[in-house]
């Protein structure tokens, strides 16, 4: 792990580099970058020039005809997505985005700034796709591709978490996220990634998740929160797995089956399915919602995609019921259908409890257990005690994709305001489709990479702040698997004191069970508000 500084000692420099930004060279200093893919997770993938290398090498081992490559990967883009072409020639470099990323507000680099990031790649297009570039050159923004330029779209592409927020704000909606896109692509293809990206997609590719859980270690660990439930209320749950003929199959990303907190969010899952008799079943192959193919390429998002949708149909299952998850949400519901869909042999997913059509699943037949649980609460069908949350003070973090992709906004609201008494919303200019990012997503919560990490991180953390001092908020929610490690970290390097929980682990205190015994605990052993005097020793 990368040496970091203590967060007063984390200064934000925003002095002017002494050479205009196409001058001014990477510096590869410690912490703020990630390591290359490895060889062998490359060749699992079929991607291109896998060999070990290091950022910091003067040499990368790039293939011979690496810039033929690269404008020729460019050229076909521009000719696919119109969308790339355009951002490309439209940005009149207003600035409106210009202090609107968190990385440009936690470093103060200026090539941070969404604008600039974008320049990185716009320069190239311009010198080799524009004739304003080609006869004007640099007075037209134009720059060659050379080595240089490609250490220098590996470093800051890297340093974008895909979160839009900067196009929220740009009167032309430049989308700097699909610049990154394409630029990671770009890099992918003479074999310039990050492990962090691609070595959970390898192990996904071979073993259904990103951590590469076997499907034994899967099933046990599932079963290993069984018995947790069952010590914390008495109740025992039966789960099953890669069952034919079930209704419905959960998919849920694997850090809520293997990391903390996320595996309080999934013990909620459990103790609310087994409350309301769902007919589900869960998978050891498509074990994984989360999808970081996403953050490499669009084939390889795909790959990794289609194995879900492969799953369900082997299964013969009717749906999809998707866990709390948030990249997982943006690939689902914005590229799944052209890529792997429509799922016609699937059917429109309905509530079997509440008989509820999810009209906006009806070509992905895929719904996310926010939703679904907002529906059970809506028509009554939950017995809910929120006083057993009455030991927290939360408030809640919208995840980028959710939130600012898809417009999924007010049913976390819902369901926290249903289980929890003490709710407060973090400044309107942080939360919805404002949101902050966590500062890690997008393939970047590696820990050589923390300096950079935590100073992304620093807008959501000052936001958490903020009601913590005011409020007293000890509990951040949030429904993503990736927001839930990296916020962990976040907060406790810039608001200690202050925990992240997903919101079935809030659903899952407060859901009373038919049959359970009195509760003293909440899913963490923590005692519940008035209980702190019990002796839980036996609980
Ligand atoms: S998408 Fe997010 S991380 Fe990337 S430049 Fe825009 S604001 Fe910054
Ligand atoms: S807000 Fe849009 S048009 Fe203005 S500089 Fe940023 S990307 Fe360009």
């Amino acid at each position: 792990m990368a040496k970091i500084p203590k967060p007063n000692e984390l200064v934000i420099d925003h002095t002017l580099p002494k050479t205009g930004w196409m001058d001014t060279p990477v510096d590869f200093r410690p912490g703020t970058w990630c390591y290359p893919g490895k060889a062998k997770n490359l060749e699992v993938l079929g991607l291109p020039n896998p060999r070990e290398w290091s950022p910091t090498d003067e040499d990368w081992k790039l293939p011979e005809n690496w810039k033929e490559i690269l404008l020729e990967g460019l050229r076909e883009r521009l000719d696919k997505f119109r969308s790339l072409k355009i951002f490309m020639d439209i940005c009149v470099r207003c600035g409106a985005c210009a202090d609107k990323c968190h990385f440009f507000i936690g470093t103060g680099d200026p090539k941070n700034m969404p604008v600039l990031r974008a320049e990185l790649l716009r320069s190239v297009y311009r010198n080799d796709f524009t004739t304003a570039g080609k006869i004007l050159g640099k007075f037209a923004g134009a720059r060659e591709l050379t080595k240089d330029v490609v250490k220098e779209w590996f470093y800051y592409f890297f340093q974008c978490t895909e979160c839009r927020r900067c196009s929220l704000f740009c009167p032309y909606g430049i989308d700097t996220a699909e610049i990154t896109i394409i630029g990671r692509e770009l890099l992918n293809l003479v074999g310039c990634n990050i492990d962090w990206v691609v070595g959970p997609a390898a192990n996904c590719f071979m073993n259904g998740n990103h951590l590469g859980i076997q499907p034994h270690a899967f099933k046990d660990m599932i079963e290993f929160f069984v018995d947790e439930i069952e010590a914390l209320n008495g109740i025992r749950i039966e789960p099953t797995f890669n069952r034919k003929g079930a209704e419905i199959l959960f998919i849920t990303p694997s850090g809520d089956v293997f990391a903390d907190p996320g595996t309080y969010t999934l013990m909620g899952y459990l103790m609310l399915f087994h409350e309301i008799g769902l007919d589900y079943t869960w998978s050891t192959y498509a074990s994984e919602g989360g999808n970081f193919g996403f953050f490499t390429s669009h084939e390889t998002m795909k790959k990794l995609n289609a194995k879900m949708y492969a799953e369900a149909k082997r299964l013969g299952v009717k749906w999809i019921l998707g866990g709390e998850c948030g990249h997982m949400w943006r690939v689902v519901n914005q590229y799944m259908d052209t890529m792997n869909g429509p799922a016609d042999f699937l059917e429109q997913p309905v509530s079997p409890i509440t008989g509820t059509r999810f009209d906006n699943a009806r070509s992905t037949k895929m719904v996310h257990l926010v939703e679904f649980t907002a529906d059970l609460i809506k028509n009554g069908k939950l017995k809910l005690d929120p006083s057993r949350n009455d030991h927290q003070i939360v408030t809640y973090h919208d995840s980028c994709n959710p939130a600012r992709g898809m417009g999924f906004m007010d049913e976390p609201r819902y369901v926290i305001e249903n289980v929890c008494n003490n709710f407060y919303e973090m400044p309107p200019n942080t939360i919805r489709e404002q949101t902050f990012c966590c500062g890690s997503g997008s393939g970047l919560n590696t820990d050589e990479f923390l300096e950079t990490r935590m100073r992304g991180g620093l807008p959501r953390a000052n936001a958490v702040k903020y009601v913590h001092d005011k409020h007293g908020v000890n509990m951040l929610s949030t429904i993503c698997a990736i927001d839930r490690a990296v916020l962990t970290a976040s907060m406790d390097y810039w608001v200690p004191g202050v925990g992240v929980t997903g919101v079935h682990e809030l659903v899952a205190n407060a859901l009373v069970m038919e049959g359970e015994t009195e509760r003293t605990t909440d899913l963490r052993g923590e005692p519940l508000a008035g209980m702190e005097d019990s002796d839980n020793e036996d609980v």
